[in-house]
């Protein structure tokens, strides 16, 4: 799948196969083919209704708003809260009033206007020198502010979206005035400059340049993977931090129905499908995420890592707070 060309449909090989098809499903996805795919090939052999998939890799909102109501797609896929609220504020998606989906997604994992579904999350964990942290010497995000992690705190850029919907969720917890010494006290620990994506961070552990370092949880399925990246994986353990208060800061991958969809009945229908528990779990599989719907289950590797609480703040909340934090972050120079 990798070496297709991104505008050739995905869909073709079951089209051809199986000319008979006429219902079908389009989606524009900012997600990789491979961890997509096995969703809508199964959706596929089970109710007979084909999925076309256009991977992107930007510009997905542009292209919705120049096609505009004549747009073939039906349902757009991303991830990260701010990304889906974007697609979301630049017009061009629709809600979607379904009581399976309210059933199965946990309130903080959609949006109050039912314009964003969130299908899986991510959990936004700290990596942890298995050498020089010992069990239980980080349990909460205020701790990263601490000055016993100073010069031993490695992390990507405050601006990072990933991050700013982590400074966000603490907004909401603690507020705007704590939220910005927090960042302040974390700045100050850092072993360098913020740098690099989120895995980069904890090949820096494994290079002995800090001990702990911020990052999502999917990271690690993905290092393992990777034999070069592999001593970086065996390098760290996994720890689930909490907010005071509250649970391990969670972000999503998710999916929108858009404002044209040609084939609405069927892209709820797939939307629906996506929310229960086979697929749920196939996609968590894929992403090493977490499902939402109450009672499915992550990969065995992905529970391998723990188990944890959720924070339950609505990510509705967070998005809506992304201005304030990047103004905080510009505020203390976090990456200076
Ligand atoms: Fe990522």
């Amino acid at each position: 799948m990798k070496f297709l060309n991104p505008l050739i449909l995905s869909g073709l090989a079951v089209a051809v196969a199986a000319p008979a098809l006429s219902a079908e499903v389009n989606i524009y996805s900012y997600r990789q083919p491979e961890l997509v795919q096995p969703l809508f090939d199964e959706f596929t052999r089970e109710t007979g209704i084909g999925v076309n998939v256009v991977f992107l890799k930007k510009g997905l909102i542009e292209k919705l708003q120049a096609e505009g109501r004549r747009s073939p797609a039906d349902l757009v896929l991303t991830v990260d809260i701010s990304r889906l609220q974007n697609i979301v504020d630049a017009g061009v998606t629709q809600p979607v009033d379904s009581a399976v989906l309210k059933a199965n997604i946990p309130a903080e994992y959609r949006a109050a206007d039912d314009q964003w579904f969130g299908l899986t999350a991510r959990a936004r964990v700290v990596y942890a020198s298995k050498e020089r942290v010992k069990d239980g010497e980080i349990t909460t995000y205020e701790d990263l502010a601490s000055d016993k992690w100073q010069g031993r705190i490695c992390t990507r850029s405050g601006t990072n979206s990933y991050n700013l919907a982590l400074t966000s969720a603490m907004i909401v917890h603690h507020g705007e005035a704590a939220t910005k010494d927090w960042l302040l006290g974390l700045k100050s620990n850092l072993a360098r400059r913020p740098q690099g994506n989120d895995r980069a961070q904890v090949k820096a552990i494994f290079a002995g340049e800090c001990d702990i370092a911020i990052g999502n949880n999917y990271y690690m399925k993905k290092m393992l993977a990777k034999p070069e990246q592999r001593p970086w994986a065996d390098a760290v353990r996994i720890v689930f931090p909490v907010f005071e208060g509250g649970g391990t800061h969670m972000n999503l991958a998710g999916v929108a129905l858009t404002k044209a969809a040609p084939h609405k009945a069927d892209a709820i229908k797939l939307m629906e499908w996506l929310s229960d528990t086979k697929a749920q779990e196939i996609y968590a599989e894929q992403n090493g995420e977490y499902p939402l719907k109450p009672g499915s289950k992550p990969s065995a590797l992905v529970a391998s890592w723990g188990e944890f609480n959720r924070d339950t703040i609505p990510l509705t909340e967070v998005a809506k707070l992304r201005p304030v934090s990047l103004r905080l972050v510009e505020e203390v120079n976090f990456d200076e």
